[in-house]
């Protein structure tokens, strides 16, 4: 029997997890969920899966949880704030580390520090910490274990064993697949004007909306070349980023001899979670086989960089090291919640990104306070050209 903490229970990923879990009550407890603001849904996730423990965001959430736990008679400890967050991810044998953006940083560090099993959602954190996060990993024991679909699937597509070091185990490259997202094909002119409902309406996943747009901007793509680096030490090079609209190759690992290996699936959370959750086993996660005939056909093609600026700016990043990434991510946020309030346009979010990064200098990231103090510089550099 495993216990596992969900950071973020109430999200899409959080969600698709404790479905999933729900499957294999012989297998699985939920020893902590956590959300940020949205206690009914929690309070009703409580209910089902009788955690021992439940954080949220502030203390008003809190007493409001408590109410409605308590009317319902269950006994839940209730705690609030990033010190709760970080005990719960500390406590369990397994941490599912799906908050959205840098606010998953401390509580996701805290589980690698502690040793746990680390299912990864949460892209941002380790694009801001980098070597730090995989160093905490290393130095605990800690088994890290790739949610996002790609990395998951580039996961399955490599030999056992595998030690981050792609030349030894004669892996030439990676081919991160991407979707292209809703504005693959939208004449670029019409990108200026292009709403939050349009970039959000994904034409394969059902994500949250942070995570939607930048799928839109393919952002998402960058942050995960950067992802994929420290996962499994693929340099800039060795990560090919391939246009694949219908997202049925969730990726690909190229090897020295010719061969090319693939996962496949439908586009479902569910399957990487169950992957990662029971691995080395393979567990039902109600997801279904994929139907090849039905599909027809897989396309692919090249991204175009004039298209997406972000999959540029998130190379550049990577090849410039340090605090670059870190910045690129704070920037990202910032003006991706500026695009979604209607504070700025689409095409906004790139040029502010680009911005930011040209005009902070980078700098090293000795500790993780030193990458704190840097997402803090670029969003504050990011809000100032927002309200200028
Ligand atoms: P979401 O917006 O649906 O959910 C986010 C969760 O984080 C919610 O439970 C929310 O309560 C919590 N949260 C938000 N802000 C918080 C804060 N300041 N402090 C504490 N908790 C906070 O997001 P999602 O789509 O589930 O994505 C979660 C993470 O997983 C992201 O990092 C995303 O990049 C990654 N991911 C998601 C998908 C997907 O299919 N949704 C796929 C791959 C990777
Ligand atoms: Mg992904």
């Amino acid at each position: 029997m495993q216990n596992i903490t969900i950071l973020g229970s109430t999200g899409s990923i959080g969600v698709s997890t404790l479905d999933v879990i729900a499957r294999h009550p012989d297998r699985y407890t939920v020893y902590a969920l956590t959300a940020h603001t949205k206690v009914e849904q929690l309070a009703l996730q409580c209910a089902q899966f009788r955690p021992r423990l439940a954080v949220v965001g502030s203390a008003q959430a809190a007493q409001e949880l408590k109410r409605l736990l308590g009317e319902q008679g269950l006994r839940t400890e209730v705690e609030y704030g990033v010190g709760a967050l970080c005990a719960a991810a500390s406590a369990a044998d397994t941490v599912m580390a799906a908050i959205v953006g840098a606010a998953g940083l401390a509580p996701t560090l805290a589980a690698a520090r502690a040793g746990r099993k680390v299912l990864l959602a949460n892209k941002e954190a380790l694009v801001m910490s980098g070597q730090l996060f995989m160093d905490a990993v290393e130095a605990s024991n800690a088994v890290l274990m790739p949610i996002d679909s790609e990395h998951n699937a580039i996961f399955q597509c490599l030999p056992l064993g595998f030690r981050r070091q792609p030349q030894e185990h004669g892996v030439a490259r990676i081919l991160l697949t991407a979707s292209g997202g809703p504005f693959l094909k939208r004449a670029v002119e019409t990108l200026d004007v292009v709403t939050p409902a349009e970039a959000v309406a994904h034409p394969n996943w059902v994500m949250g909306r942070k995570i939607s747009v930048d799928s839109a901007t393919m952002m998402n793509k960058g942050l995960e070349v950067i992802e994929a680096h420290w996962l499994f030490g693929a340099s800039a090079d060795q990560i090919e980023v391939v246009i694949h609209p219908q997202s049925v190759i969730h990726s690909m690992v190229s090897y020295v001899d010719g061969s090319v290996l693939a996962q496949l699936g439908n586009p479902d959370m569910r399957t990487p979670i169950a992957h990662a959750l029971a691995y080395p086993a393979r567990i039902e996660s109600g997801v279904g086989a994929v139907d090849l005939p039905k599909i027809g056909q897989l396309q692919f093609e090249k991204p175009d960089f004039n298209r997406f600026p972000c999959l540029n700016l998130a190379y550049e990043a990577l090849r410039a090291g340090g605090s670059a990434p870190a910045i690129l991510n704070a920037a990202n946020e910032v003006a991706v919640q500026a695009f979604l309030d209607g504070q700025i346009g689409f095409r906004m979010i790139d040029r502010l990104i680009a911005e930011v990064i040209n005009k902070l200098p980078h700098g090293t990231m000795s500790d993780i306070d030193a990458v704190l103090e840097q997402d803090c510089a670029a969003r504050a550099a990011a809000r100032a050209l927002i309200a200028a």
